[in-house]
């Protein structure tokens, strides 16, 4: 069923299967959504929303305060553990090589401890192992300081050692390796080039959990859309990325979660886009 509806969206011609992930295909190993009810954070009496937090301006203000949501969020993550979508794109890099590329807005890490390869992984939000100055002090993008737990209790404030430790060697502070949302892509730290290259050479987009509202992922649905490329979009719920697949010549909306589709999926692609020419 599968491949029959996915076929005739699968080029004859060479290029790279280009995945682009969201944190849809994370749900299924526990970690939530920044949609879903568990996405604000307290502080003091006040709620906020992840699109606060995640900011250039809120660690301005409370820089303890945004550590302790990054330091909670990544103790969520390193408790999970990849699931089948994931391992499927495991398996599919392993038969399609130089093919394949991933471009993912996850910070959580999954796809690498899973065992796709870094070189093919672009991690184009960050990822929450890691850290860098404020300043931009070399190393550029480290890891955590090791003293820090890695999990943390919703409402433990962080403490002093704690806090020194979350300073780099000039005194600045270490900051989440994490594009906020008051920032801008770069290539140097979020592969931005390569991410849009990847698009415009895709032989095949498939986009995998992510609602489409930020505006990287949104280019590169727009740019093979608007050369009439292949689309696939894989969510349970209708987003906008699934409305221009529905709306476009070589686009297909699979509905359903990642581990139920991206599995057999991944299988089909394997058949129809690589095994021709290779
Ligand atoms: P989002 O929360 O805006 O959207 C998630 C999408 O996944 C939704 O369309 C939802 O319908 C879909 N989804 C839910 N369950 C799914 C499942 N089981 N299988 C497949 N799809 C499912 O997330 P986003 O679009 O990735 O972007 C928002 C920002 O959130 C990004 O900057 C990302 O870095 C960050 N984020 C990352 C993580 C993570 O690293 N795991 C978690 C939360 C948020």
């Amino acid at each position: 069923m599968l491949p029959h509806r996915v076929s005739h969206a699968i080029p004859a011609a060479a290029g790279p299967v280009v995945f682009l992930t969201g944190a849809g295909i994370s749900a299924e190993s526990g970690i939530p959504t920044f949609r879903g009810p568990e996405g604000f954070w307290r502080v003091g009496s006040r709620n906020y929303q992840p699109t606060e937090m995640a900011t250039a301006v809120a660690f301005a203000r409370m820089p303890a305060e945004v550590w302790r949501w990054y330091l909670f969020r990544r103790g969520v993550c390193r408790s999970a553990v990849p699931n089948a979508a994931h391992r499927a794109l495991v398996r599919f890099e392993e038969r399609a090589g130089d093919r394949f590329l991933l471009v993912t807005q996850n910070v959580d890490g999954l796809h690498l401890r899973a065992g796709n390869s870094a070189a093919r992984t672009y991690q184009i939000h960050g990822n929450a192992d890691l850290c860098r100055c404020m300043r931009g002090c070399r190393p550029t993008v480290r890891e955590l300081p090791a003293m820090l737990p890695e999990t943390w209790e919703k409402e433990r404030p962080l403490n002093d050692a704690e806090l020194a430790a979350l300073r780099c060697e000039c005194g600045e502070w270490l900051r989440p390796h994490v594009l906020w949302f008051d920032e801008s892509y770069d290539e140097p730290l979020y592969r931005y080039v390569s991410a849009r290259r990847a698009a415009e050479m895709a032989a095949v987009l498939i986009v995998v959990g992510t609602s489409g509202a930020t505006s990287l992922p949104a280019q590169m649905c727009e740019t093979v859309a608007a050369r009439g490329g292949p689309l696939i979009v894989v969510d349970p719920e209708p987003t906008v990325f699934s409305a221009l697949a529905e709306t476009s010549a070589r686009g297909v909306y699979l509905r359903g979660t990642a581990t139920e589709i991206v599995p057999e999926l991944t299988e089909a692609l394997g058949a129809l886009a690589l095994g021709r020419g290779d």
